[in-house]
């Protein structure tokens, strides 16, 4: 019996060679894109970790049925919490945590806490959890998840055993989708090929009724702005960054759904091969490319970089939006 994970099998084999050895450690990390499958991970094995029965967990026990009803008393999980522009982790939530780990555990052979994307703490909050990394109570084992170890602090990172997830194949994906999600083939392929590998990104967009309508439109917009005029750059900069008063994540959404389209007209430009994250637009993307250089698309997409880089530090929206589409080549 295998644990019911999709890809990342050299993960699961480590997790259940530690789990078979009675070697687990203290504190283990995933990393990896968002939607890669971090969190299914860690949260299989808290469920192998908890269940008194062999590996695999067995889903029937009294454990197994807490965990899966997210109320086993020695499982915690610490999630980000929206409240202005971001979601983050706060000192207090950190701390609390930590006291909860303090205790023995209630029913279980050990207590489990998983906290799921800990680059959301700050670096006070991720000061306040070194301590319990460095001398964990007994019995207690710790899961983080973070899309890049590089920002976590290195003293955290340090502590533990770090599982970096890399992207699925896409045959892999696309298959997953068809036989257990029952995505027709077609959607399964653009959904597949729109994910990179992020099964669980693509799961999302899958049950989604507006993503796929939403994208198109996204890919439409940029179509225009390329033809449109200096007027009509600048109200959709406008109009955008309203739209990103309501969650700043929308503008990176169509920020890096853009960088997608870009770097498929760098691709072309340069007569490259290879995997194109937009196969469904192949027609617009030779288009563009037909009409810059090499170096215009690689302008286009530094801007966009630069931009989504601005925005992470609560730019202003607009200006800087206006700055990045007034950039552009007119096609
Ligand atoms: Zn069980």
């Amino acid at each position: 019996m295998s644990w019911d994970i999709i890809g990342h099998q050299w993960a699961v084999d480590m997790l259940r060679r530690d789990l078979a050895a009675d070697r687990v450690r203290h504190a283990y990390l995933f990393t990896g894109a968002a939607g890669v499958g971090k969190r299914t991970l860690a949260a299989q094995f808290a469920r192998a970790l908890l269940c008194p029965h062999a590996d695999p967990p067995c889903g029937q026990c009294r454990h197994c049925l807490l965990t899966a009803r997210g109320s086993h008393p020695d499982l915690f999980t610490l999630t980000p919490i929206k409240k202005t522009r971001h979601a983050f982790i706060s000192v207090d939530a950190m701390r609390e945590a930590i006291g909860a780990l303090q205790f023995k555990p209630m029913e279980a052979r050990r207590r489990v806490a998983l906290v799921l994307n800990a680059h959301a703490a700050n670096s006070m909050a991720q000061n306040a959890f070194l301590k319990t990394l460095e001398e964990p109570p007994g019995q207690t084992v710790i899961l983080l998840t973070a899309e890049r170890a590089d920002d976590l602090l290195p003293t955290i990172v340090s502590r533990c055993a770090v599982m970096a997830l890399r992207p699925l194949p896409h045959a892999q994906v696309r298959a997953a989708l068809i036989e257990r999600w029952l995505a027709p083939a077609e959607r399964a392929d653009l959904l597949a090929h729109l994910a990179q590998g992020r099964l669980g990104y693509a799961v999302a967009l899958h049950g989604d009724d507006e993503a796929l309508p939403a994208r198109a439109q996204r890919l439409d917009d940029l179509q225009a702005l390329l033809a449109g005029s200096r007027v009509a750059r600048f109200s959709y900069a406008e109009k955008l960054a309203k739209e990103g008063k309501d969650g700043p994540e929308r503008i990176q959404g169509v920020l890096d759904l853009w960088l997608g389209f870009w770097r498929d007209v760098l691709l072309a430009t340069a007569g490259a091969a290879g995997p194109r994250a937009n196969p469904d637009r192949a027609a617009e993307v030779e288009r563009v490319a037909q009409a810059l250089t090499p170096a215009a698309a690689h302008a286009v997409l530094a801007g966009l970089r630069r931009t989504s880089a601005l925005l992470e530090k609560n730019t202003n929206a607009r200006l800087a939006l206006e700055v990045c589409l007034l950039d552009w080549p007119r096609v």
